[in-house]
């Protein structure tokens, strides 16, 4: 087997699957018009698949924040935090996210992956123990992997199963950080946070909560599920992004622990890449403004989940556990959920399909992710869509038999 034989098999399963029709993953994005509409394959398409959960890319005042920053700051700081590239609105956006979750420590990094690799690679390193919820996002796995750590998972969303692999941990157990979600990405269900905390507490681990989907989603000021739970003083550090609620891209860790700080200094991750560009610090801290003083945009937010759920389950889809923006349809296979895709684009409304390897349980799932800027109207459509196609999406989940 030749070093590109690797790729040319994965190639190949791509075509069996797709059978020379159009590629739905990457799909190009022509033209975007607003937080829900765009162009794609020559056609306006509703957005619902997005993670723009509070509608604020095209807010104006995030863009005027931008155009200003860059107007004044240039197009990017050419370097790493390290060096050149600590500007001071880097130092005013992490004031800002400690202040928002009532914290002392804040520090930001040019992604949300980069942030779950720079955080774990500097808290756990050989010897230590990494562990997981079995469903947490890719970049919790390479953070493990980057850093050396022994990484052990517990079945998801399941404290007996946590209980029992760090009741085998013996001395170790006070050298582990435990990692989890607030709300997953693929079902949207939410990390079961008391119950871990009880368990973090009793065997002195530390524990870490990535907050990516549910910041400005969950808890009553949008803290996430630390918030919603009261948990908040038992979480050691939460991680976050700015790519989805607030329209931006960079990552984020919050902490009371003053050992944050010295994460700067030995993070690969925070080191060697470059700082986040002017423009987006600024547009991100004008949405994390927003998100503080406007609770109304979570109000609607939460309307149009419990809509778009409620129809979904309604015509019969098969859903995650809970209400929550991100609503999964579970096909049985990967070719009834490309086919149901494919079906919905055809409809005008896009959303994301997700396949196996990159689904939890090797799910095959059609995710939607509601936003705050969907109209009613809008929502009346998608929700038509999904009708049209549900009786044979419907018709295919019966007959997987659940
Ligand atoms: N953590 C989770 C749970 C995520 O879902 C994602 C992105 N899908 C990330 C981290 C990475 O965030 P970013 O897009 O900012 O790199």
């Amino acid at each position: 087997m030749s070093l590109l034989d690797r790729l040319r098999t994965l190639g190949q399963d791509r075509e069996d699957l797709l059978h020379g029709e159009s590629d739905p993953f990457g799909v190009p994005v022509e033209e975007v018009y607003s937080a829900t509409e765009a162009r794609i394959g020559g056609r306006t398409v509703l957005l619902a698949g997005t993670n723009n959960y509070l509608g604020l890319t095209f807010d104006p005042g995030c863009i005027q924040a931008a155009h200003d920053a860059l107007a004044a700051g240039g197009t990017g700081t050419t370097g790493s935090r390290m060096a050149n590239g600590s500007y001071a609105s880097h130092l005013e956006l992490e004031r800002e996210l400690a202040d928002f979750y009532g914290c002392r420590f804040a520090i930001i990094f040019s992604a949300g992956y980069l942030a779950n690799l720079g955080m774990i690679s500097a808290l756990v390193g050989p010897g230590d123990v990494a562990m997981i919820d079995a469903d947490c996002h890719a970049s919790i796995y390479d953070g493990c992997r980057l850093s050396g750590a022994d990484t052990l998972r517990f079945r998801h969303n399941d404290p007996e199963s946590l209980d029992k692999r760090l009741g085998r941990l013996g001395e170790q157990a006070a050298r582990t950080l435990i990692i989890v979600e607030g709300l997953y990405s693929m079902l949207g269900d939410r990390a079961p946070l008391q119950a871990i905390v009880e368990l973090k507490r009793r065997y002195g681990c530390l524990l870490m909560v990535d907050e990516a989907h549910s910041l400005g989603v969950l808890g009553e000021n949008g803290r996430g599920l630390a918030e919603e739970t009261g948990t908040a003083a038992d979480v050691d550090f939460v991680v976050g992004t700015f790519s989805k609620s607030l329209g931006g891209v960079g990552g984020f860790s919050v902490s009371d622990r003053p050992e944050l700080e010295l994460v700067r200094y030995s993070s690969r991750p925070y080191i060697f890449t470059a700082s986040p560009a002017p423009s987006v610090v600024a547009s991100t801290r004008e949405a994390l403004s927003i998100l503080r003083s406007r609770p109304e945009l979570r109000e609607r937010l939460w309307h149009n989940a419990r809509q778009l759920y409620g129809k979904l389950e309604e015509l019969g889809y098969r859903l995650g556990p809970d209400v929550s923006p991100v609503v999964a349809a579970r096909l049985d296979t990967p070719e009834k959920a490309l086919a149901l895709w494919r079906g919905l684009i055809d409809e005008g409304v896009y959303v994301n399909l997700m396949l196996p390897p990159a689904t939890p349980a090797g799910q095959s799932l059609v995710r939607c992710s509601v936003s705050a800027a969907h109209t009613p109207e809008q929502l009346d459509r998608i929700c038509e869509a999904f009708a049209t196609l549900s009786e044979q999406a419907a018709h295919l989940t019966r007959r997987a038999g659940s």
